[in-house]
């Protein structure tokens, strides 16, 4: 017998696909509507819409895409600057550095993980001092939670400054009483095959403006203008939603309820077993949001617990096991290390301390017992 049919592999955030997407794939298919249109795209828009009470969305190839392209239809221009979560994905930054802005990162607060609202309120009264507003400011929803909106969109409109959602790790959470996906004047979704859904790859760009969803979709269509032969005066892109994948998404989307379920049970196990180690601490939830909990998120004082989340990592990984360290800030990549940095000692401190644990909504009860074991089985100096 082989090490992986005793031990498989648990993974961090797999695919759970279901027959509901099988079925709505297989039609798709068949109808011969195999391209970037056709009619799931269109119900599959309409369907995420309704969801999150907004009033337009455009499915697109990637979440990336609907970022650039929200820059884009701000007019976010080649050295403006752009205030940017610092605790994210690299696909938020890139967005900005494609339209040839500049991203200003923006430090998290230990009770959110998310954009610190003082740091930023700070940073746009030193901006405004200088008159040189940034063109947009990027807020990302981390790890299935949404940013303190209660604060950030009055600071926002203060300095009339429009803010985009980056909700790729956050479809199914709310903040008092709003889903994510609405807090911006334009907010983005990612299907990434780890994302709460997956299409396999897609994304969306929300709106209650028609206007930007539909010069989105233009846009996303190599800007071809309604006349019959091809005309253009813009410059597009190939951004479209592939309709075979707007049919996963719709099945997808049937389950999400459950899957947002499956994951917050799944942090709680985890906080109940691991919760009151010495020096272990899971990501605090904001108040009056609901988090879909997309990872499990902790940090790991190492003095106190006697291992560091790196040690924890590879010895979960001896056990066929992947976890993954919080994001690397974007301060600190070498690629935007030049970058001008609000705060920084936040995101620092959870990068170096924080990990993520499996959290697919598809692992079983035996697969959470092993991972608990494993992270109780790292061997500890105690001083
Ligand atoms: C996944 C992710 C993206 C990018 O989405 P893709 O669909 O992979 O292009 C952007 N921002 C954040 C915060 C993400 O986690």
């Amino acid at each position: 017998m082989t090490f992986a049919t005793q031990n498989p592999r648990i993974y961090l955030s797999p695919p759970h696909m279901g027959d509901d997407e099988r079925q709505l794939l297989l039609a798709a298919f068949d109808s011969n509507w195999i391209s970037t249109v056709g009619p799931h795209v269109d119900a599959f828009e309409r369907e995420m819409a309704d969801l999150c009470s907004v009033n337009y969305a455009a499915g697109l190839a990637s979440g990336t895409a609907a970022l650039h392209l929200s820059l884009l239809l701000l007019g976010v221009q080649s050295g403006d600057e752009v205030f940017c979560s610092d605790l994210t994905f690299a696909a938020t930054a890139n967005a900005i550095t494609y339209v040839g802005a500049h991203p200003v990162f923006i430090d998290s607060n230990a009770s959110t993980w998310n954009m610190d609202p003082d740091l930023l309120e700070e940073a746009l009264k030193d901006s405004a001092a200088r008159n040189k507003l940034p063109k947009a400011v990027i807020v990302v929803d981390l790890y299935g939670q949404c940013a303190d909106y209660q604060r950030i969109v009055p600071i926002c409109e203060k300095y009339g400054v429009p803010l985009i959602e980056d909700a790729a790790e956050a479809l199914g959470a709310t903040y008092r009483g709003n889903a994510a996906g609405t807090f911006g004047v334009m907010s983005v979704l990612s299907f990434n095959g780890n994302k709460i859904i997956t299409t396999s790859g897609g994304g969306m760009l929300l709106s209650n403006n028609k206007a930007y969803v539909d010069l989105a979709k233009k846009l996303a269509t190599q800007a071809r203008e309604p006349v019959a032969h091809y005309e253009h005066t813009m410059v597009g892109y190939n951004y479209r939603l592939s309709n075979l994948l707007a049919a996963v998404g719709r099945g997808q989307l049937r389950n999400l309820a459950d899957r947002v379920n499956a994951r917050r049970a799944t942090f709680e196990e985890y906080q109940k077993a691991l919760g009151n180690e010495p020096g272990v601490a899971f990501m605090p939830e904001i108040e009056g949001g609901r988090s879909t909990r997309w990872l499990t998120c902790l940090t790991v004082n190492p003095s106190l617990f006697g291992a560091s989340r790196e040690q924890i990592r590879l010895h979960l990984e001896t056990s066929n096991i992947e976890a993954r360290a919080v994001w690397k800030p974007m301060h600190l990549q070498p690629v935007y290390k030049h970058c001008r940095m609000v705060g920084g000692s936040v995101s620092e401190y959870l990068f170096e301390f924080g990990l993520c644990l499996p959290s697919g909504s598809n692992l079983t009860p035996d697969d959470k017992a092993r991972v608990i074991r494993a992270f109780l089985s790292t061997p500890r100096s105690r001083s």
